[in-house]
């Protein structure tokens, strides 16, 4: 590595315990220091450029330092930065909600902020729970499916079911059970796990306040995709043993499984909808939590019953997240960001078919703007998703393999030519394995 680089890798390690990460990988592993972003395009400080081909952990949905989304942000930062939202509130806050309600399934009519995805699942377990609780009645359990992943902090965490995140903490965790997710995109596979999700509310159901899904793609879960035959089903079911449903659309919200939500594919509106990543176009952290006038109205009464939701975090609703929030909405209107991402879709399965025929290619799927690549015959110890992540640190495209899934979720204004060096990057760096 160079000198400009090296330095602040050096300066770097002295002090930053980084997330999701074996810091004794970078040993042997360097850190990529990042100085400017435009676009598809990540800089060091040599001047390297990255295609992002995975929208920084799924967030840059627009890409980098969008010049109409940093002009809201600058606009709103000489007017007003911060105010807490208990007591007050402000515009950027009142004219997001209006529109996430406009915008999300019918029915979704309040809106709770929260500042990350996981805060936002853990918002939504608690006004599951208590919402029952206020109706006198006791559901101490959830239920997810298997190979969920929620976030992270320790509610969020209980309801996901990817062991490497989860099994040290077991003794810590809420009471969740799993249902099986359906094992592939076919309608036969989505009948088999309602049967299962069937017997287990027969079972269960009176004790379970609420079941939490990613709506058609499992993200952290391998990108296992799904029917949205399963969500209709399962909604229909929940609803017949009064338990929630929660949509937790953090990754799959604002266009990336091909329609604006993906719940919209199944036709439901869910009892509770997470949404934060693509939220503020990845310029700044910001959640929501929507629900309906139902819930909300278990809570609403004198004071003295306490029956409100007493949660909150410091920097709720903050006006600079909201105003990038507003602009990245502003771009789904400005133009047909959901017609240009099918063609683009469309474009991108064509030219994966060239990975069907290598041997190690066990399957090849997509879901709107995810594709995604199962390779087959390696050992989780090869770690090859950290050599397919070199490859292509080396050749100018940041893939970020979960295991042995290489996939793709770029920011919706990435080029077919930028598609092609994307692709191609991925395709070279498998025949090298
Ligand atoms: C990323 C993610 C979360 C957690 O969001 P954070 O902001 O990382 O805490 C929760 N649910 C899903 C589906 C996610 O993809």
């Amino acid at each position: 590595m160079n000198n400009n680089n090296t330095q602040i890798v050096t300066e770097d390690l002295n002090h930053i315990w980084h997330p999701c990460t074996q810091m004794k990988d970078h040993e042997t592993l360097p850190l990529i220091p990042i100085k400017r972003a435009k676009g598809v395009y990540l800089y060091d400080f040599e001047d390297n450029r990255y295609i992002d081909a995975i929208s920084s952990w799924w967030v840059n949905i627009f890409g980098h330092t969008n010049e109409y989304i940093s002009s809201k942000v600058k606009e709103q930062l000489d007017t007003l930065e911060h105010v807490l939202l208990a007591g007050f509130t402000h515009k950027p806050a009142v004219d997001l909600a209006n529109r996430l309600v406009e915008i999300t399934p019918k029915g979704l009519e309040k809106v709770f902020f929260a500042d990350n995805g996981s805060s936002a699942v853990e918002v939504a377990l608690k006004m599951s729970f208590h919402y029952h609780k206020n109706m006198g009645e006791n559901r101490p359990l959830f239920l997810s499916l298997s190979n969920s992943y929620h976030g992270e902090t320790i509610g969020a965490l209980s309801v996901g079911d990817v062991e490497l995140y989860k099994d040290t903490y077991a003794p810590l965790l809420i009471s969740c059970i799993q249902t099986p997710v359906p094992f592939d995109q076919t309608i036969e596979s989505a009948n088999i796990a309602i049967k299962e999700l069937k017997k287990i509310l027969e079972k269960r159901g009176s004790e379970i306040s609420a079941f939490i899904i990613e709506p058609l793609v499992q993200g952290a879960g391998y990108m296992n995709m799904y029917h949205p035959i399963y969500i209709t089903k399962a909604k229909d079911i929940c609803q017949r043993y009064g338990v929630h449903l929660i949509a937790d659309e953090i990754m799959t919200g604002f266009g990336r499984t091909g329609t604006m939500f993906a719940s919209e594919q199944a036709n439901i509106t869910p009892d509770f909808m997470t949404l934060s990543k693509g939220l503020t176009g990845g310029y700044l952290p910001l959640a929501v939590v929507m629900t309906n006038n139902t819930i909300y109205n278990a809570f609403y009464c004198d004071y003295s019953e306490y029956k409100a939701f007493l949660h909150s975090h410091s920097y709720t609703g903050n006006p600079l997240a909201c105003s990038s929030a507003l602009a990245t909405l502003d771009l789904f209107q400005q133009s047909d960001i959901i017609g240009e991402n099918r063609k683009k879709s469309a474009y991108i399965l064509e030219k994966l078919e060239k990975f069907k025929t290598l041997p190690n290619v066990k399957e090849v799927r997509q879901t709107g703007m995810i594709s995604a690549i199962e390779l087959k015959g390696y050992k989780a110890q090869e770690r090859i998703g950290l050599k397919v992540y070199q490859y292509g640190l080396d050749n100018g495209v940041l893939l970020r393999p979960l295991g042995h899934i290489i996939y793709f979720m770029p920011p919706f204004i990435i080029t077919y030519k930028q598609i092609d060096k994307m692709i191609d990057t991925a395709y070279n760096a498998i025949l090298q394995l």
